[in-house]
């Protein structure tokens, strides 16, 4: 049976695209546009119609939903997380408010290669029922796709169990899932000072068993000076190629080696991080398909400096932003937050921060036929806010949780 849903009397209903770009680059950025005491029509998990209140036709819906003095937009699209793991490491978080080293907390248990550890000896099932939380709370706010990595495994068994728990989440949930096998985020301790042999194995043993589970969507790698190389990113994503395995990367987080033109040069879907870019990453990406992706919860939470995301869009670039949800760097899911620290820290307007969050952070997964915009025919994800004066006021009041209801698929979260 078809199920209608009716949102009328909407105050101002965003991001309203007849016809959805793939992504905006550059000035295109600054126009949100939106339509003023609107309307909009769900029927199942599609959004079917939408207008000013002035000409809404008589309709029988099965739900009607008065939306008075609230603003409605898409749902928010994260292509950055590392969403599953096991554990915590707020420990770790009080050690270096104390002052103890990196190496003093990776003693003590810290760090990538700790958290792989304790993901090792979590059982599949244990492991599903602390990622389901966090999705649930993500889903709660605001959230309607999202991408998913391992990388907290390390070893075959490992990077397989938490591809399974990305994918199962995907099938239980209405939310789109997209994962990445990430299985090149550092070097394990048993491969110590044999990076070679660590390389040979995600090659010659997890690529394939993780294709042919049909695992992953996407490959990462954590290409930067201590961890992998330019031309370790060269060998991993020309193997993945072969699997038909699409890039998105994580560069240019702590420096600047060269990995940007290589992620590029692979046809990179996005790379991810950038706090720090150079003139020849920029311009390695003009004219690219590559969309850049900025962490902002990241650089608030290690204190390091911000994605120079307006040198990107002023150089007639795109932007997508993203929360890199994860134990170590960020814990913390909430777009909301990486909307208004957006603003706030980048100097991006409200307008670009949306764009970025919904349309471009689609298109980092191969979503924006289906997702981030309002346009007939993709899916019913919507936010729907509280009371507020304008969608200004989204960025402007960072700590307040505005969001009232929330739609994926056209189920009510
Ligand atoms: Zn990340």
């Amino acid at each position: 049976m078809i199920k209608l849903i009716l949102l009328k009397n909407i105050k101002e209903l965003l991001q309203v695209r007849d016809t959805a770009p793939k992504k905006l680059s550059g000035a295109a950025m600054k126009a949100l546009p939106t339509i003023k005491n609107a309307w909009l029509l769900m029927e199942d998990d599609r959004i079917v119609d939408f207008g000013s209140m002035d000409n809404l036709k008589e309709i029988v819906a099965a739900e009607t939903i008065d939306c008075t003095g609230k603003t409605v937009l898409p749902a928010w699209c994260d292509s950055h997380t590392h969403l599953v793991y096991a554990g915590n490491r707020e420990q770790e978080f009080v050690d270096r408010i104390n002052g103890l080293s990196y190496q003093e907390i990776a003693e003590k248990g810290g760090g990538i290669v700790n958290s792989a550890k304790k993901l090792q000896n979590t059982s599949e099932a244990e492991l599903y029922a602390q990622s389901v939380v966090r999705l649930e709370e993500v889903m709660k706010l605001g959230t309607g796709a999202i991408e998913i990595k391992s990388g907290y495994g390390l070893t075959t068994e490992a990077e397989l169990k938490m591809l399974r728990v990305a994918k199962k989440l995907g099938d239980n949930y209405p939310i789109a899932i997209k994962t990445t096998f990430l299985g090149a985020h550092a070097v394990p301790t048993e491969f110590k000072g044999n990076k070679d042999g660590y390389m040979d194995l995600i090659c010659n043993e997890m690529l394939p068993k993780v294709a042919a589970e049909k695992l992953a969507d996407y490959v990462d790698i954590f290409c930067e000076e201590g961890y992998f190389s330019v031309a370790d990113t060269d060998r991993l994503l020309s193997e993945a190629k072969k699997y038909k395995l699409i890039p998105k990367i994580h560069v240019n987080q702590f420096n600047a080696i060269g990995g940007i033109a290589m992620g590029v040069q692979h046809n990179a879907l996005s790379v991810d991080h950038l706090e720090v870019l150079t003139a020849e990453d920029i311009k390695a990406l003009q004219g690219s398909h590559t969309m850049p992706v900025a962490l902002p919860s990241c650089s608030y939470f290690l204190s390091i400096p911000y994605t120079p995301g307006r040198d990107l869009i002023d150089s007639g670039l795109p932007l997508a932003l993203a929360t890199d949800y994860n134990p170590g760097s960020t814990p913390s899911g909430n777009m909301n937050f990486v909307v208004a620290t957006a603003c706030i820290k980048m100097k991006l307007t409200p307008e670009e921060a949306i764009n970025a969050a919904t349309i471009n952070g689609a298109y980092a997964m191969g979503l924006s036929d289906t997702h981030g915009s309002i346009t007939k025919g993709k899916k019913a994800n919507v936010i729907i806010t509280k009371k507020i004066p304008s969608y200004g006021y989204l960025p402007y009041a960072f700590g307040s949780n505005l969001i009232e209801a929330v739609f994926i698929n056209g189920q009510k979260v």
